[in-house]
């Protein structure tokens, strides 16, 4: 079946004993048992909960994946992931990684002895070169976040492969409708829910996917032990957005690619970053991985003063965190979403400002843009 049928169908059959069309939210913890151990697959809702069930075959399905397993959030599905890993494993990851994985890798877990390097997207071209036997996995986020930098998933895998290492891709930014990382050979595939999953800036939570049946295994026990998981609300809030998912996405690209042209055209705006531009240097690869080219735009004024500036003249598009709502958001990335990156090496620049596109109507955005762009010189009499 194809996709659009797969994210409304699968996982979700009728409730056998109402027929309810919708998959119930089991607000239950525990489930009785007929006798000792003789259950119907339900025991404990952290290990297991029908609503959680419906969503993690949904979205595994979607991802092209044999396995899915849902966390309270994004990062409950990374910090799930690390426990993969041992001190002293090496792990090497896009260098412009989003700023709460930066802050876990640097601050939680680099200090009980794992070691982490990261590496500009440019550098991911002979990314073989920069592993060697200590590393275990390899981390890419593609479109990255915020500077929409590209890398190649195929080739990493290979290279990830060759030095016996897995690979491990977020696909927060592009969602299973644009991009499917494991057909591509990625290892495993990690979603921050919370944005275009959900899509409607009402829940957090996170995903992880595999057809390595080693992986999910050990996966599915971390779940449990670790005990990240999401309540039966969220993972019911999470279904109903990815039933829209098709039809938001082809939105969302649509509305972005005006903007980034919009963008591109003004003299106000120094360098706009969008995969779907033909001189964006990840274009090429972009458009032979990737469906379209998603809904996140970056783009650098000519000053952090400026940048600062703009955020608060749109109107349309809000001044906050988070993205991939139907709601259209703008923020400074250096100052907001990766200021735990200020220290990096590769820190976000400060005069970048970052959009996601929302669903209102094109037109309204683009006046919005328009108006915000037309910068109020101070003490003009006007
Ligand atoms: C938001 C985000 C995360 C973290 O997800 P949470 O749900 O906020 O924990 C991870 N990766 C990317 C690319 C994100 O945008």
């Amino acid at each position: 079946m194809d996709f659009e049928t797969r994210a409304i169908h699968e996982g979700q059959e009728p409730d056998p004993t109402t027929g309810a069309i919708t998959t119930p939210i089991y607000l239950t913890s525990t489930y009785v048992q007929d006798a000792v151990g003789e259950h119907k697959g339900y025991d404990y809702s952290r290990v297991a909960n029908p609503t959680r069930t419906a969503l993690q075959q949904c979205l595994a399905s979607l991802e092209s994946a044999e396995h899915g397993i849902a966390f309270s959030s994004g990062l409950g599905a990374v910090t799930t992931i690390m426990h993969l890993l041992n001190p002293g494993d090496r792990v090497v990851l896009i260098a412009d990684v989003y700023g709460g994985v930066y802050r876990m890798t640097s601050q939680v877990y680099e200090p009980k002895g794992y070691v982490f390097d990261y590496l500009p997207a440019a550098d991911f071209e002979d990314l073989a070169e920069h592993l060697d036997d200590r590393t275990r996995l390899v981390w890419v986020e593609t479109p990255s976040n915020p500077m929409l930098n590209i890398v190649d998933i195929e080739k990493a895998a290979t290279a990830a492969h060759d030095a016996g290492a897995i690979l491990a891709v977020d696909n927060t930014f592009a969602t299973p409708f644009l991009q499917r990382p494991l057909e591509l050979g990625a290892d495993i595939v990690i979603h921050s829910t919370t944005k275009y999953l959900g899509g409607h800036s009402d829940v957090v939570g996170g995903f992880a996917a595999t057809n390595d049946p080693t992986i999910a295994e050990r996966l599915t026990f971390l779940q449990k032990s670790l005990g990240a998981v999401p309540g039966p609300l969220d993972c019911w809030l999470v279904l109903r957005g990815i039933k829209t998912l098709a039809v938001r996405m082809r939105q969302h690209c649509q509305t972005a690619h005006a903007i980034s042209g919009f963008l591109e055209r003004q003299p106000r705006v120094d360098q706009v970053f969008y995969p779907g531009l033909p001189r964006h240097p990840g274009h090429q690869i972009a458009a032979r991985q990737m469906d379209d080219f998603g809904g996140m735009i970056s783009f650098t004024v000519e000053s952090e003063e400026e940048a600062a500036a703009l955020v608060a003249r749109t109107k349309l598009f809000k001044l906050a965190e988070s993205l991939g709502g139907v709601e259209s958001l703008i923020e400074l990335p250096a100052r907001m979403t990766h200021a735990s990156t200020a220290d990096a090496p590769f820190a976000a620049p400060p005069n970048l400002i970052r959009l996601s596109v929302g669903l209102e109507s094109p037109d309204d955005l683009l006046l919005d843009l328009e108006q915000a762009l037309v910068r109020s010189v101070a003490g003009a009499s006007t």
